[in-house]
C-alpha cells in the first residue's frame, strides 16, 4: 500500500498560539531612535535607560500644612515660639533656633536645621506661642530630600511606553526631550471591487470599506504612524503599483481581504513577484485566513477582509509584530475567569473570540454575556463588546453557567 499523503485530506489548521511565535521570529525591532520634545512623547517606546540628574524630591519638604520644628525641642515641654514661615517657592531665611518653629505649607522647604513638622490640626497657636502636640517620630511629615530617588538613579527603563505617568515622571526629573524609538510606519489598502469608500453612492452589490477606519483606529492606538492608501480596484497593476508604493514608505503593509483561497489571486501573483507570501489557515474564529510575507525592506501582513475577522487577526497577530518592531515587551494578556450567562454555540476545532460584554454582579461576581449575533461579517458585535470570550480549539457548546475564560481589551481595542 503506498504511503502517500491522502491529498484530499484537510491541511491541519495552525494554532494561533503557533502563528505568533512564527510571526515574532521573522521581525527584529527597529535600531533607529529619535529625539522628541516631551510633550509630543505620550504613547512612543523610550529607546534608553534613563536615570535622573537630580535627587526626588529636591529638597527636604512638608508634607503637610502646620509648624516645622527639631524633634530634640519636645525635651524642653511643647511650647514653641513663631519665627517665621516658610511657603511653597517661598523658602523662610531666617535662622532655626532652640524651641522656635516656623509655619510651613505643603511642598514648603524645610527649613535648615529643623527636623519635624506637625500637622496645623495639632497645634494651638495664640499669637507667637505655639503648643505642639508631639508627632510620633523625629522626621515625622517631612518627605526628605532623594527618598524616593537619589541623584543618578534610574527612574525608567528603555522599552517603556510612554503613558500619563511616565509624562509626569519625565517632567519630574526635568527632561524637556526623550530619546524614543523611531515610530513604525504602517501603509494599508483594502482590497475588493464591491468597495466603496465612504462619501459615495453604493450601486447594487457594493458596501462601504469599513476595516481601513478599523485599521486605522487600531494603528492609531498602537501608537505607529499609518499611510491609508485607499480602496485598491482588483487589477493586477494596481495592486503592483500599491505594494510598491506601500513597501518603498513603510515597515510594515497591511492589506485586508483578498487571502481566502481563490480569492488571493493578484495579491498572491503580485508577492510572488515581488516579493514573498505564504498562506496560512488558522485555527481561530473569527479570522481563519491570513497572510504573510515580504514586499522589500517591508513585511506585509495579510488580513481576512471580513470585519471583525480583520480585527481579531490584528489584534491577535499583527499587535504583537508592531510590539516587537517598537522595542516594546511582549504584552502577555491578563486572562480572567467568569460566569457565563446564556448558552454558548461552539463546534470544536478552532480557537474562538466571541465578542462579551463583562461585568460584575450584585454579588461581586464576574459574569460575562456574548454581545448577541457573531457573525465574522457583524462589526458591531465589537462596538458593544469590551472582551473577549475565548473559547478553546476542543470545547462544543458550552452552558449557562460555565466558567468561561475572558480577555478584556486592553489599550488596542478599549475607548
Ligand atoms: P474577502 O476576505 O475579500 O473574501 O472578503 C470577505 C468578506 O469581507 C466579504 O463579505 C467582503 O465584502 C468583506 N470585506 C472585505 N473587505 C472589506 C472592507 N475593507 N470593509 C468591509 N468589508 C469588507
Ligand atoms: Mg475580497
Amino acid at each position: 500500500m503506498s504511503m502517500q499523503a491522502d491529498p484530499c485530506a484537510k491541511p491541519s489548521l495552525m494554532h494561533p498560539d503557533e502563528a505568533i511565535i512564527k510571526l515574532l521570529e521573522q521581525v527584529r525591532p527597529l535600531d533607529e531612535s529619535e529625539m522628541v520634545q516631551l510633550p509630543h512623547a505620550l504613547g512612543r517606546v523610550l529607546a534608553e535607560d534613563l536615570a535622573s540628574s537630580i535627587d526626588l524630591p529636591p529638597f527636604d519638604n512638608s508634607a503637610m500644612d502646620g509648624y516645622a520644628f527639631r524633634f530634640e525641642d519636645l525635651t524642653q515641654g511643647n511650647r514653641f515660639t513663631l519665627i517665621g514661615q516658610s511657603f511653597a517657592g517661598h523658602p523662610f531665611e531666617g535662622e532655626a533656633g532652640a524651641n522656635t518653629c516656623v509655619r510651613i505649607m505643603t511642598g514648603a522647604p524645610v527649613p535648615p536645621g529643623y527636623d519635624t513638622v506637625q500637622m496645623q490640626e495639632k497645634v494651638e497657636v495664640d499669637g507667637d506661642n505655639i503648643v505642639i502636640e508631639a508627632p510620633k517620630a523625629l522626621g515625622a511629615n517631612v518627605r526628605r530630600r532623594g527618598e524616593e530617588v537619589k541623584m543618578g538613579g534610574k527612574v525608567l527603563c528603555a522599552g517603556t511606553q510612554i503613558g500619563a505617568a511616565e509624562m509626569g515622571v519625565l517632567a519630574t526629573i526635568g527632561a524637556s526631550q526623550v530619546r524614543v524609538t523611531r515610530q513604525v510606519k504602517v501603509a494599508f489598502f483594502s482590497t475588493g471591487d464591491e468597495l466603496r469608500p465612504v462619501g459615495s453612492e453604493l450601486a447594487p452589490g457594493q458596501i462601504y470599506d469599513s476595516n481601513r477606519y478599523s485599521i486605522q483606529g487600531l494603528l492609531s492606538r498602537a501608537n505607529v504612524e499609518w499611510i491609508d492608501l485607499g480602496v485598491i480596484e482588483d487589477d493586477p497593476e494596481a495592486i503592483r503599483a500599491a505594494f510598491r508604493n506601500a513597501s518603498a514608505n513603510a515597515d510594515m503593509v497591511i492589506t485586508s481581504g483578498g487571502v481566502s483561497v481563490g480569492d488571493a489571486d493578484f495579491t498572491k501573483q503580485i508577492l510572488d513577484e515581488e516579493g514573498e507570501i505564504t498562506f496560512w489557515k488558522l485555527a481561530i474564529k473569527p479570522g481563519k485566513p491570513f497572510a504573510f510575507g515580504r514586499i522589500g525592506d517591508a513585511v506585509f501582513c495579510g488580513l481576512p477582509g471580513n470585519p471583525v475577522s480583520s480585527m481579531v487577526t490584528f489584534y491577535k497577530l499583527v499587535w504583537p509584530l508592531l510590539n516587537k518592531m517598537q522595542g516594546l515587551p511582549q504584552v502577555k494578556p491578563l486572562l480572567l475567569r467568569a460566569k457565563l450567562k446564556g448558552n454558548l454555540r461552539k463546534f470544536p476545532g478552532r480557537v474562538e473570540y466571541q465578542r462579551g460584554v463583562l461585568s460584575q454582579n450584585a454579588q461581586g461576581e464576574t459574569e460575562v454575556s456574548v454581545t448577541g449575533g457573531q457573525g465574522s461579517g457583524m462589526l458591531t458585535s465589537m462596538s458593544l463588546a469590551n472582551c473577549f470570550i475565548i473559547l478553546a480549539q476542543e470545547q462544543g457548546d458550552t452552558p449557562d453557567g460555565s466558567l468561561v475564560t475572558v480577555e478584556p481589551f486592553n489599550s488596542v481595542l478599549a475607548l
